[in-house]
């Protein structure tokens, strides 16, 4: 009996996402323990979350029961942080659920979803586990900005959704509004992933009730500390809301990621002291990084900075025209690594872990969290060393 057979063919050979580890797995990698590991190859939180989250979990006597597959609790609760009725507001157990759930809302196979590279992985990896077609529109060199007549152009009558991440991860730079506005003028669903929102103050969420096909998504695991919780949420047209608590699983939120979402807004100042922190810390990182003369730098308003190693990224840069050039000479030179992942390589020696992409256009680039300073200190000291 072949199982193999039964499976549905595309996903028998489709790609999987390449997460992150965990500390304690990069920890045996090093044989470092894991208080040795600087870590910032997940856009996490230095800082953690609020000592408020640990006493409410502690406090709390009720694990038994199982949670309000309504989230009501919750979205009263964001209600006020996000100024928006909670009529508008559906939580996931992570924005990624909540990618997956718009995209099975929408898609039926065959259809197809805008993907605007280099971006977040989870866009691509649900389309395609939904039986959805990824059409990839790359940003424009240099600037990362969304080529925009390109996305007009690529839309057609199967173009079902569109995703913008603003700040984009990897590269850190938002969108103007005026862009979201010409995209929703295309009339298919445009997705616009809010991360890092707290980092870069900028959203268009109260575009929302007069945009009957925008959805806006943020989460509590980068600014709150809450990535181990699996926590986000989207601003959605109360429609869309309708439709998504229909087909959601009816208790996604778990219990502890609720209780911890009420005590965090609970303690909002001491959340975004540290916000500012990473963003101050965020500065300096990339006056550090400027100083060692070698890097391009792209600016960021998130809590990561991407960096390119100059020699490739100066001269005609990144881009479609320039991609195939760019991979004989960063990656594919008979199978050696790019220099860049070569630095990557020689930090995990060291204990410190930034993020790598087996990606031609980012062949020569690394993806680095903004940390506490004394992490900044380490990394810096580290690539005078390695370089
Ligand atoms: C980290 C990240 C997410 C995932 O958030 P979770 O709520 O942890 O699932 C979503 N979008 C982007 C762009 C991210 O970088």
């Amino acid at each position: 009996m072949d199982v193999e057979k039964l499976i549905r063919p595309e996903l028998t050979t489709m790609e999987g996402y390449a997460p992150i580890e965990p500390v304690e797995v990069l920890g045996q990698r090093t044989k470092l323990p894991p208080e040795g590991i600087v870590k910032l190859d997940g856009n996490e939180n230095p800082y953690g979350c609020s000592p408020k989250v640990y006493e409410a979990l502690a406090a709390y006597s009720r694990y038994h029961i199982y949670p309000d597959p309504e989230q009501r609790d919750l979205r009263e609760a964001l209600e006020t942080y996000v100024g928006m009725s909670r009529r508008h507001i559906l939580c996931g157990s992570g924005s990624d659920e909540l990618i997956d759930l718009v995209l099975r809302l929408f898609l039926e196979p065959g259809d197809e979803v805008i993907n605007c590279p280099p971006t977040f992985g989870m866009y691509p990896f649900s389309a395609n586990v939904c039986g959805g077609k990824v059409i990839d529109v790359p940003r424009i060199d240099g600037s990362f900005a969304l080529d925009l007549s390109g996305i007009k152009g690529a839309v057609n009558s199967k173009t079902k959704v569109i995703f913008i991440a603003s700040p984009n991860n990897p590269t850190a730079n938002t969108v103007r509004e005026q862009e979201i506005m010409q995209l929703l003028d295309t009339g298919r669903i445009v997705v616009v992933d809010e991360a890092y929102f707290e980092f870069s103050g900028a959203t268009v969420a109260s575009l929302t009730p007069n945009h009957p096909n925008l959805i806006v998504l943020r989460t509590f695991s980068k600014w709150a500390g809450l990535a181990g919780l699996r926590i986000g949420y989207g601003v959605f047209p109360v429609e869309i809301v309708n439709h998504l608590m229909r087909i959601k699983q009816p208790y996604n939120i778990n219990t502890a990621a609720q209780i911890a979402v009420l005590a965090s807004l609970a303690d909002i100042d001491y959340l975004r002291d540290n916000v500012a922190r990473i963003v101050a810390e965020r500065r300096r990182l990339f006056g550090r990084l400027q100083e060692l003369g070698w890097l391009r730098l792209y600016p960021s308003r998130a809590n990561f900075i991407l960096c390119c190693l100059r020699h490739h990224s100066d001269t005609s840069s990144f881009g479609i025209a320039s991609e195939a050039k760019q991979s004989d000479s960063a990656q594919d030179k008979l199978g050696e690594e790019s220099h860049a992942k070569k630095i990557w390589r020689q930090l995990q020696e060291k204990g410190i872990f930034v993020r790598y992409f087996d990606s031609p256009r980012l062949a020569d680039c690394l993806r680095i969290s903004v940390g506490k300073p004394e992490d900044t200190d380490v990394l810096v000291e580290a690539l005078k060393d390695v370089c």
